[in-house]
């Protein structure tokens, strides 16, 4: 199977969390957190379109500003998602720099705060320097705050002390080309596939013609359906059933489940207090909701040394593949 996306965490366990979620045929990507983004190429900054920010502890958003100056210029509006206060985070962020050049900016962020009342979108146009717009509140069903036709992110309202959104992005099913049946009707590989998937996706007719064939046709004998990516992306959160249950729910069937394992459980105690999870914990949610990799992506900075005993704790209850997030 082709895959959609492809998602890589930018930074180490040690570093501020970031993932970089490609979508392959697309000329875009989306960002989980913005941590530690310094580093980030131009080119795949300026792909960012949607970017879901689990809570604004500075370590989760410290890199607003490195994205923000790398897409000034752009045409594309940013799409920030993130807890209620993000709205007033983004804000307070814009109000720290003067903007009396750039007026003929066509850049807007569309901000989204997530809330139990819905989600209150503001915006913040360059041509009106970043003031902010008035608010709407836009309804949220099943947790879904985002989705293109074609990719669904959901988010769960968590406990960390403060609210921080735990995150779910699932392709809503994928189409798998048969090559052999392909070449059976003697046609070759080309853009045309893409189009022809965004015409099953987009339910056209059944007689639109490709290639000299019928939707319908193709349809039938060169194309399956199966059952697209997921992945979730879980930041610090208490250790409370209620939050377990949530983040169960997220990573059900998740291929990976990008996440923090801040403490050891020798230190649940201190991981209660400091409303993180464990690498324990972690490692039993992914197995019970049958999770297929777990990408662990923060980590107490008193694990430098023997990120292994991290490492090791997640693999003993999981049962399945974990990684280190490389950086
Ligand atoms: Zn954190
Ligand atoms: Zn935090």
């Amino acid at each position: 199977m082709k895959p959609t996306f492809l998602a890589k965490a930018l930074n180490n366990p040690f570093e501020d969390p970031c993932l970089y979620v490609r979508l392959l045929r697309e000329k875009r990507a989306i960002l989980f957190d913005m941590g530690k983004l310094d580093h980030i190429a131009a080119s795949e900054a300026n792909k960012v379109t949607e970017a879901f920010v689990t809570h604004t502890h500075i370590d989760h958003f410290i890199g607003f500003d490195h994205l923000l100056r790398n897409i000034l210029g752009r045409r594309e509006p940013l799409r920030i998602f993130g807890p209620d206060e993000i709205i007033g985070c983004i804000q307070g962020k814009l109000s720290g720099y003067v903007w009396n050049l750039i007026g003929q900016y066509p850049l807007r962020i569309e901000a989204y705060g997530v809330s139990q009342a819905g989600m209150r979108h503001v915006s913040f146009h360059a041509k009106r320097r970043f003031e902010p717009s008035e608010a709407e509140i836009l309804p949220v069903a099943g947790g879904v705050v985002f989705s293109d036709g074609h990719i669904t992110v959901k988010a769960a309202l968590l406990e960390h002390d403060i609210t921080c959104l735990g995150f779910s992005m699932e392709e809503d099913y994928h189409i798998n080309i048969d090559k052999p049946a392909l070449e059976k009707m003697g046609l070759e590989v080309g853009p045309w596939l893409g189009e022809f998937k965004k015409a099953l996706r987009a339910g056209a007719s059944e007689d639109t013609m490709f290639e000299g064939f019928r939707l319908g046709e193709l349809k039938d004998k060169i194309s399956m359906i199966t059952r697209g990516q997921k992945i979730a992306y879980i930041m610090d959160s208490s250790p409370t059933e209620k939050n377990i249950e949530k983040i169960s729910e997220l990573a059900n069937g998740a291929g990976s489940m990008y996440c923090e394992a801040y403490f050891l459980n020798r230190e649940a105690g201190r991981a209660s207090e400091r409303s993180h999870l464990t690498a324990r914990i972690i490692g039993t949610i992914a197995k019970d909701a049958g999770v297929g990799e777990l990408v662990i992506m923060h980590c107490s900075p008193r694990y430098s040394e023997n990120v292994r005993e991290v490492y090791d704790e997640a693999a003993q209850y999981f049962g399945g593949r974990v990684s280190l997030a490389r950086g």
